[in-house]
């Protein structure tokens, strides 16, 4: 699923190519990615519409159309992509929601399975949808403190808090397991049970792993595309997610992994993670 490095990706690949630009028209293959708007209201709300801002809100793209955003949750296969060329008949076909831009390009949002949503929020929905959500892991006010007071509440296993989308966003299973590999902290360990020292060291691994991959344009997923339609490349660099079995990079014994925590994958190391 695309995390929050890989919608930031997306992101900052559109801004420059959208953003002041009119939408002429709209089209939408399949309405059962719609929540909250039918496909008549959504194509007559986005045709017409300049784009004041993309932006990022946890895993999710945000594109303001002044007094109305929409908003892209990607789902497991989906990805914005902004096309200067004709789509080809392969691009076209997952093509589900098509906005034709003023400059004769378009503007696509493509998933394979159509497990992602598109919301179309006003301004009060939007305040509901923002205050639901915690707070941005990159964000500079969030400090180890407050991060801190985010675990010292819970007696969840560590693991389940950090990926908790209304505890903390945009972390999912590839980074928390690697940020608790880094911080050398067992994913299972009851979230209370950190001290201060160690939620210092596990805020700091996170913001670094998140930075690496926007800096590595994101993770490449299965489906995953950045907003120019290429893949990421942080797949290369991680040190736990999918190697389980395989020897520990910073002591050499044996990944271990469960799926006793959340019913995801964990992988981790015995002996570095405590
Ligand atoms: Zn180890």
């Amino acid at each position: 699923m695309p995390e929050l490095p890989e919608v930031e990706t997306m992101v900052r690949d559109l801004r420059p190519r959208v953003v002041g630009r009119r939408i002429e028209r709209v089209s939408l293959s399949h309405d059962d990615i719609l929540r909250g708007v039918t496909k008549p209201m959504l194509l007559k709300r986005l045709k017409g519409a300049t784009v004041q801002s993309v932006t990022r809100r946890a895993k999710h793209a945000v594109i303001d159309l002044g007094g109305r955003r929409l908003v892209v949750q990607p789902g497991m296969t989906g990805n914005l992509i902004h096309y200067a060329r004709p789509l080809t008949d392969a691009e076209a076909k997952y093509a589900v929601l098509r906005a034709a831009i003023d400059d004769g390009t378009e503007l696509v949002y493509r998933d394979i399975r159509r497990i992602g949503t598109l919301l179309l929020l006003g301004e009060r929905d939007w305040q509901d949808y923002d205050s639901a959500l915690g707070p941005e892991p990159l964000d500079p006010t969030l400090d180890a403190a407050r991060f801190g007071r985010i675990f010292g509440g819970s007696r969840q296993a560590v693991k389940k808090v950090l990926m908790d989308q209304r505890k903390i966003v945009g972390v999912g299973n590839i980074y928390a397991n690697e940020a608790l590999f880094a911080a050398g902290i067992d994913p299972s360990k009851p979230a209370h049970r950190l001290d201060a020292e160690a939620h210092a060291r596990l805020l700091g691994e996170v913001q670094r792993i998140l930075r690496a991959a926007i800096d590595s344009q994101g993770t490449t997923f299965r489906d995953y595309r950045t907003g120019t339609g290429e893949p990421g490349n942080f797949q290369l660099e991680l040190a736990v997610y999918g190697r389980e079995g395989e020897p520990c990079r910073v002591c050499g014994t044996r990944l271990a992994h469960t799926h006793d925590i959340d019913a995801r994958i964990t992988v981790f190391c015995h002996r570095c993670q405590r």
